[in-house]
């Protein structure tokens, strides 16, 4: 995988007082398959997550790769109390195992991001002192509004208003209402396991932003940071992220980090078409189990949707080991067949009225 060159930029400001300091270098066990799955406790885990955790699973242990569980909780008003300890509840019933995680800790932990914000800030450091960085004042309707803001696919692009205020040297946050953008600019490619060769313009993307206006790391900074520090080989997560990696990757490039191989998985299906939601009846693990469904029959129905070949029957994760192909994996959404979950085969749930 390749990435756009880094831009090089000078002057800036001043923002903050506080100087932070740089946390010990970790030192994960590197291995081109290591792995990881990064849910947010947002929720119950639901039956794409539980998906997109197996084939991450099954990527990193096909290859003897170990498997880091990451909490990322750092959109605090999103997250759920209690949510941390059922995921963790619902991987293990599932047969997911981690070799590190918030439970068991690890040599590159902490693993849940609100207990990382030294790593960011000693990030935002390395990206300042590039030229990577600028501080910028505008709200989303002023980023709307702008005439000259063009339109993506993800909707108005950054149209640069700020891009000039650079920050050479990173001193803590900025003061509230000002966020922190990064200076994306020229081309990434990149090649996915499911989705094929892409290319992305990561200037047409616009400067996207890396610190919140509200004091909060942003997602495209953490997880970089996060699979960078934790040596992560491999990403496997859901299609819903592929338009994120572009920016992902030039902010690897900035750091001078190692990037890693990407597979996204698409999005999991209802029985009519639609995108998989609470109106098409119990989707999370844990109604499931409350249901009496089979951990092994729900294996067996997330590896048949992924596209691997059946087992032959109700299955642990483990037994899907030597089956593990990513060239098999749906390139299309398609849907998980909780129908016959149940014991027995039964179905595990009625569908909501
Ligand atoms: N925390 C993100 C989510 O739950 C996933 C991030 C990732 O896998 O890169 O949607």
């Amino acid at each position: 995988m390749e990435a756009v060159a880094s831009p090089r930029g000078s002057g800036g400001g001043n923002l903050g007082a506080t100087v932070r300091p740089m946390p010990p270098a970790p030192s994960p066990p590197l291995h081109p398959a290591r792995g990881r799955f990064a849910p947010s406790p947002t929720g119950l885990l639901h039956i794409g997550s539980a998906r997109t955790a197996l084939a991450a699973w099954l990527a990193a242990r096909s290859r003897g790769g170990s498997f880091v569980l990451r909490i990322e909780d750092l959109d605090a008003p999103r997250c759920r109390p209690g949510a941390t300890g059922a995921i963790l509840r619902d991987l293990a019933w599932l047969g997911i195992d981690w070799d590190e995680g918030p439970d068991v800790g690890g040599p590159a932990g902490p693993y849940v991001q609100s207990l990382r914000m030294d790593v960011y800030h000693a990030a935002m450091g390395t990206l300042a002192r590039g030229g990577h960085l600028f501080a910028c004042s505008c709200s989303r309707k002023d980023v709307r509004g702008a005439a000259s803001a063009p339109h993506g696919p993800e909707g108005p692009v950054y149209p640069g208003t700020c891009r000039e205020r650079r920050i050479a040297e990173w001193r803590g946050a900025p003061p509230r209402g000002t966020s922190v953008r990064f200076r994306a600019e020229g081309q990434v490619h990149l090649v996915d396991w499911v989705q094929g060769r892409r290319t992305a313009d990561t200037a047409g993307m616009g400067d996207f932003v890396v610190w919140r206006a509200d004091g909060v790391p942003a997602y495209q900074l953490a997880v970089v940071v996060d699979d960078a520090a934790q040596g992560v080989g491999e990403v496997w997560r859901g299609a819903d992220l592929l338009d994120s990696t572009a920016r992902q990757v030039a902010i690897f490039r900035a750091l001078g980090a190692a990037i890693p191989r990407y597979g996204h998985v698409p999005l999991v299906l209802g029985p009519d078409g639609q995108r998989l939601a609470k109106r098409h009846g119990a989707i999370s693990l844990a109604e499931l189990r409350e249901a009496g469904a089979d951990p092994r029959r729900i294996v067996l129905a997330l590896a048949t949707s992924l596209g691997l070949p059946a087992p032959g029957g109700p299955c642990a994760p483990t037994d899907l080991l030597p089956l593990w192909d990513p060239s098999r994996i749906n390139t299309d959404p398609s849907e998980v067949a909780l129908g016959g979950t149940g014991p027995g085969g039964s179905p595990a749930a009625s569908p909501a009225p």
